[in-house]
């Protein structure tokens, strides 16, 4: 076990040595204040609490929590002297409610499913001419049957092949009051190799989105969706935890970004892009009950250790994580 410490120890020996300040603490007073065990492996931090870990590396917002990629909302930075540093807002918003886990915001009972697009509106169209809308909404139907079976009760904002607004999406959320809200799509890009589950919650204030260049201004508001920032993020890492465990495929992570759908909900709130329908293989796969039935079942199962309260935070005597619901910042 010393040698995976190599910076911490070597550090300590020579401190104690001199009996001067050598020692330089490999986390920023930030990361401190977690006080969490750590321990750093490959040049990668990571702190534990109980039976969640969370890793990051120097120069990279992809970290992982227990497996599973998370992207943090900027860089983790690893200064010349072995110092980890990550953003505030990455520790209150990701690393924080991931680790400790946050409390649902309400007793869930009831969950929205929104299956994107429909009507004159296709979504993506696959290269054997699978149309996103009629996967997201044959998923979405999977999904409500295995959320029925574990005694959900399930509001769709499209039942059948219409047209609804984004807008109108985010007022069916405010009227029908779900306790949870779960947009369904399927990605597309120009690279026909792309492949893989992403799910996004919505963009914390004041923080880039996961696909903003440098140069974009910041939203530094918070939105209607940004009450529930801990609450969304818990939800969407659940539930890409299940579907990389058992749809598989590349992890493309928990993303952050401001679609109207997540910046409206009344509620915790994410969207899942279950697959590339721009990948030939993918499409094939995406399109069959048989991974469909798979994906709402791993998507249920989440919801349902995410409805138990089952991530509530444990552990740490001190935590500075707040009870749902987060207030905005
Ligand atoms: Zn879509």
């Amino acid at each position: 076990m010393m040698k995976r410490f190599p910076l911490l120890t070597l550090s300590a020996v020579l401190g104690a040595l001199t009996g001067c300040a050598l020692f330089t603490p490999p986390l920023s007073p930030e990361l401190a204040a977690l006080k969490l065990p750590y321990r750093i492996e490959d040049g990668a931090l990571t702190i534990t609490n109980a039976d969640r870990a969370f890793t990051i590396r120097g120069g990279s917002r992809v970290a992982t929590f227990n497996g599973t990629t998370v992207y943090l909302l900027r860089e983790a930075e690893l200064s010349g002297d072995g110092t980890f540093s990550v953003d505030p807002a990455s520790i209150d918003k990701v690393i924080e409610p991931l680790l400790f886990g946050s409390a649902p915001a309400a007793d869930v009972k009831t969950i929205l499913l929104d299956p994107g697009h429909g009507g004159g509106e296709l979504g993506a169209v696959g290269p054997a001419g699978t149309r996103e809308k009629e996967i997201n909404l044959s998923l979405a139907h999977a999904l409500r049957a295995e959320l029925e079976k574990r005694g959900f009760k399930v509001l769709m904002t499209r039942d059948d092949d219409r047209e609804v607004g984004l807008d109108e999406r985010g007022s069916l959320c405010n009227r029908l009051q779900p306790d949870l809200f779960l947009s369904i799509h399927h990605n597309a890009a120009g690279n026909r190799n792309a492949t893989g589950i992403e799910t996004y919650a919505l963009t914390p204030a004041g923080s880039p989105s996961t696909s903003d260049t440098p140069t974009v201004r910041v939203k530094e508001q918070s939105l209607r969706g940004n009450r529930f920032d801990a609450q969304n993020v818990t939800l969407a890492a659940g539930v890409q935890t299940y579907l990389r465990r058992r749809v598989g495929g590349p992890d493309r992570g928990v993303k952050f970004a401001r679609f109207r759908v997540l910046v409206l909900a009344a509620c915790p709130a994410i969207l899942i892009e279950a697959g590339f329908l721009s990948n030939p293989a993918e499409e094939k796969n995406i399109a069959s009950p048989q991974r469909q039935a798979k994906a709402a079942a791993a998507i249920a199962d989440a919801v349902t250790e995410y409805a138990r309260h089952r991530l509530r935070r444990s552990g740490a005597s001190e935590s500075p994580a707040q009870s749902a619901p987060a207030p905005s910042r």
